[in-house]
C-alpha cells in the first residue's frame, strides 16, 4: 500500500503547469509552480511546518503548547494544520483587510481568530503584529511565530520549493517571478536558484502602497511609499528580515485594478483559480515581457487557491463597486 502517515506528508512536490492563452504574446516558456496542490491550499504550509519543526528541536515549542501567529490567512491555515496533527493550541491574529473566506477557514481547522484594525501602525498597540506579540507574552508555554523574521521561513523554501522548481526544469530555468510579502518564498527560493546558475534572474512583485520596489532601488525607507492598498498577501509597510533583497534582481508593481482583473482572467483563460496574489505575479511577469527572451524558461509561482476570493476578485458587484470592471 501507498499512503502518507498524515497529512503533513503531503506538503510539497507540486506540479508545474504551462501557461498559454494570457502568455501567447511572450517569446519564452512561462512555468507555474502551482501552490495549491498542498494540503493547506497554499506555499505556506511547507514554511509552517518547517517553522514549527525547527522550534520543536530548539525547544522553544514544547508539547502542549500555543502557537500564536499574525497571518493574512495562509500561514495560518498552515499552522493550524500541523497544529491539530501536532497537538497544539492555535491562535491566528488576522487584519480586517482579509476576506472572510480566510477567517472562516482558519476557524474551521480549530483555530482561535483575533481580527484588527489594517490602518494603524505596526507599532500601534491595536496592530495585528503587537496583538500577536501581546498575547504570546500573556499566555503561558505559548511560542510566537513571526513569519517576517524567523529564519525557518525562507529556509523552507531553500530545501524544498527551489530544489523542487531546479529538478522539473531539469535547471533550465532562467528567471524566478514571485509576489513578496515576508519575502521568504524569492529569498529561499531566489537564494537556491541562484547559487545552482548565478546567471538565474529574480523579480519580485510589488504593490503600490509598498517599501519593497523603493527601497530595493534607492536603499531608502520612504514612508510616502506607504498607504492602504486591496492587493491581499503581497506588499509590506515593515522590511521583514526574510527579504534577501541582495538577490532580488528587480521589483515591478502592479495596481489593485490589474491584479484584480488578472485574477479573473487567470480563471478564465487558464482555467487557474488561483488567489489575488497570483493575478498580481502574472501581471507583474507581463509588465517584464522586454526582459524575456526565445529560450528563457519563465517560472511564476502562484501562491494561493481562489476560493478564498470568491467575495472579493470573484465576485463582479465587489469588482464594479471598486470600479475594476464596467
Ligand atoms: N501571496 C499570498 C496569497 C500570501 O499569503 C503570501 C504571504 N503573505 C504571499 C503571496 C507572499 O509570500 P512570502 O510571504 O513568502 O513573500
Amino acid at each position: 500500500m501507498e499512503y502518507a502517515k498524515n497529512i503533513l506528508e503531503t506538503i510539497g512536490k507540486t506540479p508545474l503547469v504551462k501557461l498559454n492563452a494570457l502568455t501567447a504574446d511572450l517569446p519564452c516558456l512561462v512555468l507555474a509552480k502551482y501552490e495549491t496542490f498542498n494540503p493547506g491550499n497554499s506555499v505556506k504550509d511547507r514554511m509552517a511546518l518547517q517553522m514549527i519543526e525547527d522550534a520543536e528541536a530548539a525547544g522553544i515549542l514544547k508539547p502542549g503548547g500555543t502557537i500564536i501567529e499574525g497571518t493574512s490567512g495562509n500561514t495560518g491555515m498552515g499552522l493550524a494544520l500541523a497544529a491539530v496533527v501536532k497537538d497544539y493550541k492555535m491562535i491566528c491574529v488576522i487584519s480586517d483587510k482579509q476576506s472572510k473566506e480566510k477567517i472562516d477557514i482558519l476557524k474551521a481547522v480549530g483555530s482561535e481568530v483575533h481580527v484588527c484594525p489594517t490602518d494603524v501602525a505596526p507599532e500601534d498597540p491595536r496592530s495585528y503584529y503587537s496583538t500577536a506579540k501581546r498575547l504570546s507574552k500573556e499566555i503561558p508555554n505559548s511560542w510566537y511565530v513571526n513569519q517576517y523574521d524567523n529564519p525557518s521561513n525562507c529556509k523552507a523554501h531553500y530545501l524544498s520549493t527551489g530544489p523542487e522548481i531546479w529538478e522539473q526544469t531539469q535547471g533550465k530555468v532562467t528567471h524566478f517571478v514571485v509576489g513578496v510579502g515576508t519575502g521568504g518564498t524569492i529569498s529561499g527560493v531566489g537564494s537556491y536558484l541562484k547559487e545552482k546558475n548565478p546567471n538565474v534572474k529574480v523579480w519580485g512583485i510589488d504593490t503600490y502602497g509598498s517599501v519593497f520596489k523603493k527601497f530595493h532601488e534607492t536603499g531608502i525607507f520612504d514612508e510616502n511609499e506607504i498607504y492602504p492598498y486591496v492587493t491581499e498577501g503581497i506588499g509590506e509597510d515593515i522590511l521583514p528580515k526574510n527579504v534577501r533583497f541582495e538577490i532580488i534582481d528587480g521589483f515591478t508593481k502592479v495596481t489593485d485594478k490589474d491584479a484584480a482583473v488578472y485574477t479573473q482572467r487567470l480563471a478564465k483563460e487558464e482555467g487557474m483559480f488561483l488567489g489575488n496574489s497570483a493575478g498580481a505575479a502574472i501581471k507583474g511577469l507581463l509588465q517584464l515581457k522586454e526582459h524575456f527572451s526565445k529560450d528563457d524558461v519563465v517560472v511564476v509561482l502562484f501562491h494561493d487557491h481562489g476560493s478564498r476570493y470568491v467575495g472579493k476578485m470573484f465576485n463582479d458587484d465587489w469588482m464594479r463597486e471598486k470600479g475594476y470592471i464596467d
